[in-house]
């Protein structure tokens, strides 16, 4: 690095402008780290919130609290705000902070190695450039590409059939026969506005969730207003929502069979509120212990399967045919549309493409026996490469950004350092990794998640999603940049 690059910092790439990445730009600017470019791969910002768009996507986070602390909105319109709002409060902060002139809309990084004499990475686009910079930020995300069941026939279906994350809108579900396959989080969400069109709408049920009231409402023009006129009380309601979540934490995640209890017996009378009918209420209680797999909210999911258009089946899937769905017991389901709501491949824990640190080490084998990082953030091996919603960062909670911002002041942190020292790189010590890491898995052993399975733990148990606390200690933890945990190389 050359003396003006002293005075101006490293060069940066952001990769993915989603959420975390269109925060960490702000950061950026607000911090006066002005030489940086952000990657995307889609053309268009947005993330999650430009993917899903189907009918009923909305937070499940209170929206005070899942936006970006240092960009407050006062402008939510529901408790819940939905996906269009959502995605339009993220192309307003891309106009304010001006981020389009820092924006490679639709070009990917396929591969990225680092350079260690010259302490950059060279990043490969899907353009068939090469980018160097000093350092990157992975704004990957954790559940982005849509999974589809391994169910025999996928594929094979002859009419409209598509994911929740890909919704067609184009394709309409009045008069139709519509089946769904998953009863997730995305299901719950997309289930009662479907059951309103369709003429008549088959669930797909494997496990059923334990559901809790959402109890959304709208924030009037009047409330709106008090709060643009006061960040203070602004900031207050963030709060309240904020130390609810986290009092409520141990609730969901600890593995206690009183706590757990509570949460269950919750549900059930809810559950007992919304179906009359006994023999549907046996099909929709979970069996697994209460916050092993997200709890859900929604205050209309479960009164849906009351409505006689709707059916839930129970019955394994044997496979995917042309014109409906298959039984293991034989049983043939026509359908007209077929919608997966089955999730996403998990990305909090694997390589976003293939990546290469210092003497050519891949990232994949470097986590060929489970992704670890430094406080989700930074992995030995791979120096001034960060990431946002690294391994074990998820919350099963709260929301995610009040991880994130702990890890975009993390990063400020490395930043600043690399700047002031003219340093070639920072790498986080071997030591300092293992040792955090091994209490993140020695405390998951209390956690409530090994008890079940899902797209939180590994085929083995193991679990590098989820953060086994509460969010203000994760935060607390991660968002200073502790130049005693990092070797630090000179030019
Ligand atoms: P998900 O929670 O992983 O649910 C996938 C569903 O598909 C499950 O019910 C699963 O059943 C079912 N499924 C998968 N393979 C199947 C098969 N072969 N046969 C039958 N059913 C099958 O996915 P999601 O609902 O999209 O949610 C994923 C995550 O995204 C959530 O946990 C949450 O973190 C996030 N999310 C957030 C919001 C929000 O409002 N903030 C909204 C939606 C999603 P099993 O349970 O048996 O595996």
């Amino acid at each position: 690095m050359g003396a003006s690059d002293t005075q101006r910092g490293p060069s940066i790439a952001i990769i993915g402008a989603g959420f975390s990445g269109i925060g960490m730009a702000i950061q950026l600017e607000q911090a006066g780290f002005h030489d940086y470019v952000i990657l995307e791969r889609a053309d268009e910002i947005g993330g999650t919130w430009r993917d899903n768009q189907y009918p009923g996507a909305a937070c499940d986070v209170p929206s005070h609290l899942y936006s970006l602390s240092f960009e407050p909105n006062a402008d939510w319109t529901r408790l819940y705000a939905g996906a269009p709002e959502i995605q339009s409060y993220l192309l307003g902060l891309v106009e304010k902070w001006k981020l389009r002139d820092k924006l490679r809309l639709g070009e990917g990084v396929e591969r990225a190695s680092f350079d260690a004499p010259r302490g950059e990475w060279q990043l490969e686009t899907s353009r068939g450039e090469t980018l160097r910079a000093r350092v990157v930020v992975a704004c990957c995300g954790g559940l982005v590409d849509p999974a589809f069941p391994k169910i025999d026939g996928v594929g094979s279906f002859e009419g409209p059939a598509f994911h929740t994350a890909r919704w067609r809108h184009d394709v309409p579900l009045a008069g139709r026969r519509v089946a769904v396959i998953g009863t997730g989080a995305s299901a719950v969400q997309v289930i009662p506005e479907v059951a309103k069109e369709a003429e008549h709408l088959r669930v797909f049920q494997r496990t059923p969730a334990w559901v809790l009231p959402r109890m959304d409402e709208v924030i009037g023009e009047d409330v709106r207003e008090r709060y643009a006129k006061s960040p203070l009380r602004m900031w207050l309601r963030r709060m309240r929502v904020f130390w609810t979540s986290e009092l409520r934490g141990p609730l969901i995640w600890l593995d206690s069979e009183r706590l757990s209890g509570l949460g269950e017996r919750l549900s059930r009378d809810w559950l007992r509120e919304q179906v009359r009918d006994p023999e549907l209420r046996k099909k929709l209680t979970p069996s697994f212990q209460f916050g092993c797999k997200r709890i859900l909210i929604s205050d209309d999911y479960w009164s849906t399967f009351e409505r006689p258009n709707v059916t839930l089946e129970t019955e394994p899937i044997s496979r995917i045919v042309p014109d409906g769905v298959v039984m293991q017991d034989g049983t043939h389901h026509q359908a007209d549309v077929l919608v997966y709501a089955t999730g996403f491949e998990v990305g909090f824990r694997s390589a976003p493409f293939e990546v290469h640190g210092l003497g050519g080490q891949s990232l994949s084998e470097a986590w060929s026996e489970g992704a670890c990082a430094y406080k989700g953030v930074s992995v030995h091996g791979f120096p001034n490469w960060f990431f946002l919603m690294g391994p074990n960062t998820g919350p099963g909670h709260t929301s995610v950004l009040v991880y994130t911002e702990a890890q975009m002041a993390h990063v400020l942190g490395a930043l600043k350092r690399i700047r002031d020292e003219g340093l070639r790189y920072v790498e986080v010590k071997r030591g300092v990794q293992d040792r955090y890491n091994e209490g993140i898995q020695r405390r998951m052993q209390r956690m409530v998640w090994k008890t079940c399975q899902s797209w939180y733990v590994e085929a083995d148990g193991s679990n590098h999603s989820l953060y086994p606390g509460p969010a203000s200690e994760y935060v607390l933890r991660a968002r200073n940049f502790v130049a005693a945990d990092y070797e630090r190389a000179r030019f």
